[in-house]
């Protein structure tokens, strides 16, 4: 996010009073920054495909799982991966239409490929008792009303991060292709179905090299021609490359760009941008990371075996996978003051400092020793690149609310802020009621 539409946007949400003393912790999307990574997607895309070639942008709805920002994205030309009913709700919510979803998820039930094919809904199927349920749903139809696909997993191998790694020799998702027999299984399902007519790979995610994406891309691609020759036909006509661009955490630049990784793609599968196949991606964490930031509030600053401790009132509540494997997810911090002016350093310099969440458990610590302007009680911090994954996946530890969701317009020439709800602050009702109020009695009554 721009440094300066973020100083404004942190100065109007304490001016505005989205933070207050009973919010004393939200979460800011930027819109100009969110339509912008939309449309360098869809640019990058489109300089290096033929011209005319159908490309699905399909949002993976697991890094922002918001209505108002699925239907933003839809408006920049964007689809929706979905890999839950929950999240094919959604989408739908936002105005998606059908022919603009896909469903990706390891566990489809019966129900949710039959609703998925009812609807017009393409289906990336993970593995052979998949393929065998659809084949009873599709029937003797001639084709699904929707497109079928095949996930294969390359096992070109993992990344930095093992929990990010999906195309390991090991890895839970999709058919694993160097499998003894698997290829030509795969290439025999093909044969035997001529209604299966798209191959996916999501090689991904963060902490992967861009390299290694486009190994297994490669490889789905090799695989498809090979399929083809084989059916003597061009029965794969789309190709879902997924998502799993990596974000830098560590600046505000935005590297790798859609622009280097396209290019290389090209380089390194030129066959894919011909205009014989169709294109989808699966971009989630790429496409909203940077345009989001979590402000909280320093409830205490205080000391301990040396220590200058800032707690605030965000955690593992809302920043889990920070907190839980931090150094697989370390998170830029910024200093505020109550005003929500930058902070500025004493004449000491920096102070290391714990960054520490509301959480009942020592280790809910953003992090640690960080060399901060000292933070007084009061103060501000920013939890920057948090646009993707931390505003959707709520951990409900110690029944802390969702914080309240805003996006913002900071483009304005007057340098005013607008602000515009996203998701409303979980109430206290709805925690109460959410945790089995109705039955307050039922375990007494049970004997
Ligand atoms: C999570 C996921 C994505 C998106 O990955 P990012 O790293 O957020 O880009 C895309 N496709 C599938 C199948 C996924 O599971």
């Amino acid at each position: 996010m721009a440094t300066t539409r973020r100083e404004l946007a942190v100065r109007a949400a304490v001016e505005q009073r989205l933070l207050g003393p009973d919010q004393p912790v939200v979460g800011l999307l930027d819109v100009a920054g969110i339509r912008s990574a939309a449309a360098g997607l869809r640019a990058a895309f489109e300089e290096v495909i033929a011209p005319g070639t159908p490309v699905l942008h399909a949002f993976a709805v697991k890094a922002a799982a918001l209505v108002p920002v699925l239907r933003l994205l839809a408006d920049e030309g964007l689809g929706c991966e979905v890999a839950s009913p929950g999240e094919l709700a959604l989408a739908r919510a936002a105005g998606v239409t059908p022919d603009r979803i896909v469903l990706d998820s390891p566990a489809k039930t019966v129900a949710e490929l039959r609703e998925a094919l009812d609807l017009g809904i393409a289906v990336n199927a993970d593995n052979p008792q998949e393929l065998e349920r659809l084949d009873a749903l599709v029937g003797h139809r001639a084709a699904p009303p929707s497109p079928v696909g095949l996930r294969v997993n390359p096992q070109v191998g993992g990344g930095r991060i093992d929990a990010m790694s999906t195309a390991t020799a090991t890895s839970k998702f999709g058919v694993a292709l160097q499998d003894p027999g698997a290829r030509a299984w795969v290439v025999r399902a093909f044969v035997e179905r001529p209604w299966l007519t798209r191959l996916h790979a999501h090689v991904g995610s963060q902490g992967c090299p861009l390299e290694l994406m486009a190994a297994g891309i490669r490889a789905a691609y090799e695989l498809a021609e090979e399929i083809n020759e084989a059916v003597g036909r061009q029965q794969i006509d789309a190709l879902d490359i997924g998502g799993g661009l990596p974000v830098n955490f560590t600046s505000d630049e935005v590297t790798p760009g859609y622009r280097e990784y396209a290019q290389l793609l090209r380089a390194a599968v030129p066959g894919l941008f011909d205009g014989r196949y169709k294109l989808v991606t699966e971009f989630g964490r790429s496409l909203l990371a940077k345009s989001g930031l979590v402000l909280a509030r320093v409830e205490y600053a205080k000391s301990a075996g040396g220590r200058p401790i800032a707690v605030t009132h965000a955690g593992a509540q809302l920043a889990t996978r920070t907190v839980f494997a931090p150094e697989a997810w370390p998170l830029r911090v910024l200093a505020y003051d109550a005003e929500g002016r930058p902070k500025a350093e004493t004449g000491d310099g920096p102070v290391p400092q714990d960054i520490a969440g509301p959480c009942c458990f020592a280790g809910d610590l953003i992090a640690r020793d960080r060399p901060l302007p000292e933070l007084a009680a009061g103060d501000l911090v920013a939890l920057l690149d948090t646009g993707a994954y931390y505003f959707s996946n709520h951990f409900a530890y110690n029944s802390l609310p969702r914080p309240g969701i805003y996006g913002f317009d900071a483009t304005s020439a007057d340098g005013e802020v607008r602000f515009a709800t996203v998701r409303e602050p979980q109430t206290m009702a709805e925690i109460v009621a959410e945790s089995g109020a109705r039955h307050a009695l039922s375990l007494s009554r049970l004997r």
